[in-house]
């Protein structure tokens, strides 16, 4: 029986294990651990990586999605519009800053926020767009972007998912006023604990940015902002220098192993090309840029058994949403009820992450398929 974990960071961690703890240890050596050179130095490689002017790093991307809403001033009962398709942290700093979160539903194809969904969503009380790059892949910014402008909206953009991802020949997290990324573990650039960082293009956002993430004060104890403490430990930034160099083939990796599947699948018939008549629907890639496969998500008929079919034969998987956000029991009072988004809550039943890190090999990717198919031949 293959034993193939949904994520799986120790062989990862096996490979730059003495990179890892010469960082550590110039860290430990200067003792330097809250904002050290190496969180500027990240920054600033980040930034420009995600083709943005300033990078500021974070204790998390929840922290990051906060600290951007409160950077532009998001207030209480202001509305701000979001996928209902995504991590809670993307809604929940909105509902953290007393504003209203309004959900859009997303595209049955990429799973990301169907631009025609926002604007008749748009009331004088919209102050900003967060669109979601969901998997990995971004949504449709040109679109989102020239809704945004029409009706003079921030947008703010969810990149936790996606580092590294393009649209039209830039990156993710450089379109809107404010991109947000996320260093947890299991992230494609992930840190070994929290952490997190925003970029903009907008040297008044990057200090707003800034004094928020350090309790609004500058200089030291005198406080123009009541900010908080969101910054990004300098361990982590020693920790995510070294990853971050390995960071393009650990995405070609993932990129490789995408087209194996789907390979896999057509061949094995499980998957058809043209239709939905097959058993699992591919994830769909739009062609206008690349797709980081931060997760490999397919859409599965009877997906519960199916997970439950692979867990016992030695594969993890997960659900990536199990409930949309609309409805989450801590946004009751918004009043969303079952049918309001149909296509978020399809996918919340049929969604199923597979295993996608780098270090998988075209054996294991096989291994699952053929799990996956006798599954289906078994039912
Ligand atoms: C991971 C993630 C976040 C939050 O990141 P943390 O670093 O865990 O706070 C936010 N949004 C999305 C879509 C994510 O996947």
């Amino acid at each position: 029986m293959p034993n193939i974990p949904l994520v799986n960071l120790k062989a990862q961690y096996e490979a730059i294990r003495d990179e890892i703890a010469e960082s550590i240890n110039q860290v430990l050596e200067s003792q330097q651990f809250i904002l050290g050179p190496q969180v500027e130095d990240l920054e600033n490689k980040i930034a420009h990586y995600s083709h943005c002017q300033y990078g500021v790093g974070m204790s998390s991307g929840t922290d990051a999605l906060l600290c951007a809403l409160m950077a532009l001033d998001i207030q209480p009962g202001d509305e701000v519009i979001t996928s209902a398709y995504s991590f809670f942290s993307t809604a929940g700093v909105i509902a953290r800053l007393g504003a209203r979160p309004v959900f859009a539903d997303i595209l049955e194809d990429t799973l990301n926020i169907d631009p025609q969904q926002i604007e008749p969503l748009i009331s004088e009380k919209t102050k900003a767009i967060i669109p979601v790059h969901f998997a990995g892949q971004a949504a449709d910014l040109e679109a989102i972007l020239r809704i945004a402008q029409n009706y003079h909206l921030y947008v703010v953009e969810d990149a936790c998912q996606a580092i590294g991802a393009d649209y039209k020949g830039k990156r993710v997290g450089s379109w809107g006023d404010i991109g947000c990324f996320s260093f947890f573990p299991t992230k494609n650039l992930g840190g070994y604990g929290d952490g997190g960082m925003a970029t903009t293009n907008n040297p008044k956002l990057a200090e707003r940015l800034r004094l928020l993430r350090n309790h609004g004060h500058q200089p030291k104890y005198y406080h123009q902002m009541v900010g908080g403490n969101f910054r990004l430990d300098t361990l982590q930034a020693a920790i995510l220098l070294v990853k971050f160099r390995y960071l393009e083939s650990w995405i070609e990796a993932r990129i490789a192993h995408a087209r194996t599947y789907s390979q896999l699948f057509r061949a094995s018939g499980l998957a058809a090309d043209d239709d939905h008549s097959g058993k699992v629907i591919l994830p769909a890639e739009h062609q206008l840029g690349r797709h980081v496969y931060h997760l490999y998500v397919i859409q599965a008929d009877r997906r519960d058994a199916l997970k439950a079919f692979l867990r016992q034969n030695g594969i993890g998987t997960e659900i990536y949403y199990p409930v949309p956000l609309h409805l989450q029991e801590c946004f009751k009072h918004l009043g969303y009820k079952v049918g309001d988004l149909p296509i978020s809550e399809q996918a919340a039943r049929r969604a199923l992450a597979l295993p996608i890190y780098p270090e998988l090999n075209d054996q294991m990717l096989s291994e699952i398929v053929k799990t996956i198919g006798e599954f289906y031949r078994s039912a």
